[in-house]
């Protein structure tokens, strides 16, 4: 499932090519993906300009010249497809809308996520954006907040993080290699880390994600076919999909185990 940094890399991609363009036509293949009937998305995407991208967590938001927002979350497999007036597209979608310049915009494989029309711009009154915890690149995502969040915590680390009400974004990837560069094992009770661990997990958890961000994340569904930068990252992972083999900085086979029902990855011998 796509995580922060393949999602910010998405919600740059879009910022770089729709905004200020107007919806010419919008089709709609799959009615269930929406939260409200295709007429009303119709009525209010049609003719209507993008003016802002915004992301929080996994959540992708397009806001446009009208008090409205779209929502939408890849969930496990979705992902779009921006194509210029010369190309061609065959693949299955659920949504695409066409802008007034000529270019497409396909969301794909949106079986399992969603794509919400909500009648407001205030994202702190959108149910979905309520629920969510931090962000952990928010600025108000300080050491101090982390270490009071997990005070109290007996949940194990890794399923811990990768709770969307507690923290946004985080997933099996960037949980795994986060613990690993803190060294911390992926099965400690959150309660129980020590300060140091906690601000240490803090600092890594941030420094990747952004590494991420800046390489195009992990992901391998190219945004266009001029997309240079999706998928960058995916040399720089430590420990995740690596089981069996050596560990870059101690030459121990990489260990995998399910771990609160999650996929974990992680080195017996550098994370304690
Ligand atoms: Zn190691």
């Amino acid at each position: 499932m796509p995580e922060i940094p393949e999602i910010e890399t998405v919600r740059r991609q879009l910022e770089a090519t729709i905004v200020n363009k107007q919806i010419k036509l919008v089709e709609i293949t799959r009615e269930k993906t929406f939260n409200v009937p295709i007429e009303e998305v119709l009525h209010h995407l049609e003719k209507t300009t993008v003016t802002r991208i915004l992301r929080r967590g996994k959540i992708i938001i397009l806001q446009f010249n009208q008090p409205i927002s779209l929502l939408f979350h890849f969930m496990l497999e979705g992902y779009l497809k921006y194509l210029n007036p010369t190309e061609e597209f065959e693949k299955n979608y659920q949504l695409m809308l066409e802008f007034t310049t000529g270019e497409k915009l396909y969301f794909c494989k949106m079986y399992l996520g969603y794509i919400h029309l909500e009648m407001t711009t205030d994202l702190d009154q959108i149910t979905e954006i309520q629920e969510l915890g931090p962000d952990p690149l928010d600025i108000d995502f300080t050491a101090a907040k982390f270490q009071q969040m997990l005070t109290r915590r007996r949940k194990m680390i890794k399923p811990l993080l990768m709770d969307q009400d507690f923290i946004a974004g985080i997933g099996n990837t960037y949980s795994n290699e986060g613990l690993f560069l803190a060294g911390i094992l992926p099965d400690r009770k959150a309660s129980e880390l020590q300060t140091g661990e906690i601000q240490k997990l803090y600092s890594k958890l941030r420094q990747i994600l952004r590494e991420s961000i800046n390489l195009g994340g992990v992901r391998d569904t190219a945004y266009s076919s001029s997309d240079q930068l999706t998928g960058g990252f995916t040399p720089e992972l430590k420990v995740s999909y690596r089981e069996g083999e050596p560990c870059y900085v101690c030459g121990t086979p990489i260990s995998y185990a399910k771990i609160g029902g999650r996929n974990a990855f992680y080195c017996t011998v550098c994370q304690h």
